[in-house]
């Protein structure tokens, strides 16, 4: 049986090793005779694995002093409101770059802490591009955008520069590129994406710039509260930072992220050359804005759709189905995906042209 080329957008692909150790873990987790999932947070074997994460987060992304690194619950839906009740100052206002779905969350749920400047968007020409040559007012608490845009297929290729605190969902490129973390106050990234399975959330998160809003912030929604805690002010999510950290050590073994970058690179460029240079489908978004990770196109033809489909599920291709906003296809190419599953679907997009042709 051939393997399937998995382009899940997320939950999405992790690295087999990292699948196989993770579920040995389950059944007996460092030779304790116990499964991970039936042990205290609160004992000297997931303490370790909760350390010893935080401090891969910061060995492979070169994080400088004077940052914490936590894992929490939430997914980045909750970031978008911890950003606001830990960033945005009583009356004060904060700006935003609305890139896509999940920026414009970010946006609404920042509504109401104070005045939300929507500085750039996108949305007139459907997300397929990143607005650029924005000013950001200094009288802005932050500027908060993300880096990569999941569902529409768009990527910042350079960090906004502003003069005010930066604060990035990194959702799903955390990890797939080199990043200079000390522009940032905050960075957050659900973890499945490109780090490990639903569950928990990465906060990488400057300590000068806490505690600055006069805000009363509830205690669970402080990241002052995790930060002192550790990660451990309730039980976290243990089984996912776990498996979290299995990536991370995997991601260092192939020699980190700069080495992913490449990888990436690598990959991006096979695909796009072939949906530029294939007569039957076209790339939704605009060239030099085009992500590393989702790919986005379509068939020039859609009723081509159905053998285009069929072609893919036979070559044993999945989860390439574009998200309904933009409709066609979507090709998730995260870490773990190999280049050969690139290749394989580069493959079957040139015999339907040859087909058609
Ligand atoms: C998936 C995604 C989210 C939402 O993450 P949840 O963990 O479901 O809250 C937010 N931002 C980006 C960029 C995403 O890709």
């Amino acid at each position: 049986m051939s393997k399937v080329h998995n382009f899940s957008a997320g939950p999405c692909i992790l690295p087999k090793e990292v699948l196989e150790e993770a579920s040995q873990s389950v059944l007996n987790f460092n030779n304790l005779d116990l499964s991970i999932l039936e042990i205290s947070h609160r004992s000297k074997d997931i303490i370790d694995v909760v350390s010893e994460a935080e401090s891969l987060v910061k060995e492979l992304l070169n994080v400088p002093d004077g940052y914490k690194v936590v894992f929490l619950q939430g997914g980045a839906s909750l970031g978008f409101l911890m950003t606001a009740y830990n960033y945005m100052k009583l009356d004060g206002e904060a700006a935003y770059i609305n890139t896509g779905t999940w920026s414009t969350k970010a946006i609404e749920a920042a509504r109401g802490f104070g005045e939300v400047k929507v500085i750039g968007s996108s949305e007139d020409r459907n997300f397929t591009y990143i607005p650029k040559g924005l000013g950001v007012p200094m009288s802005a608490n932050y500027l908060h955008y993300t880096s990569n845009n999941t569902i529409f297929g768009t990527q910042f290729h350079k960090v906004p520069v502003v003069r005010c605190p930066l604060i990035c969902d990194m959702s799903s490129d955390i990890f797939s590129r080199e990043i200079d973390v000390h522009l940032y106050d905050l960075i957050y990234a659900g973890a499945q994406k490109n780090m490990g399975p639903a569950g928990s959330t990465v906060y990488i998160v400057k300590e000068s710039g806490l505690g600055k809003t006069k805000r009363d912030i509830p205690v669970m929604l402080d990241l002052q509260t995790h930060i002192k805690n550790e990660s451990m002010y309730n039980t976290p999510p243990v089984y996912s930072i776990y498996v979290s950290l299995l990536t991370m050590r995997w991601i260092k073994k192939q020699g980190g992220v700069a080495e992913m970058g490449r990888r990436n690179e690598a990959k991006a460029h096979l695909l796009y050359h072939e949906i530029d240079h294939n007569p039957l489908f076209y790339g939704t978004v605009e060239d030099l804005d085009r992500s590393s990770m989702n790919a986005t196109f379509k068939l020039h033809d859609e009723s081509l759709s159905e053998e285009f489909n069929k072609m893919c599920a036979d070559a044993r291709i999945d989860g390439i189905k574009g998200h309904r906003s933009v409709g066609g296809y979507r090709a998730s190419m995260y870490n773990a995906l190999p280049i050969e599953s690139v290749q394989a679907l580069v493959d079957v997009m040139k015999e339907f042209a040859a087909k058609k042709g």
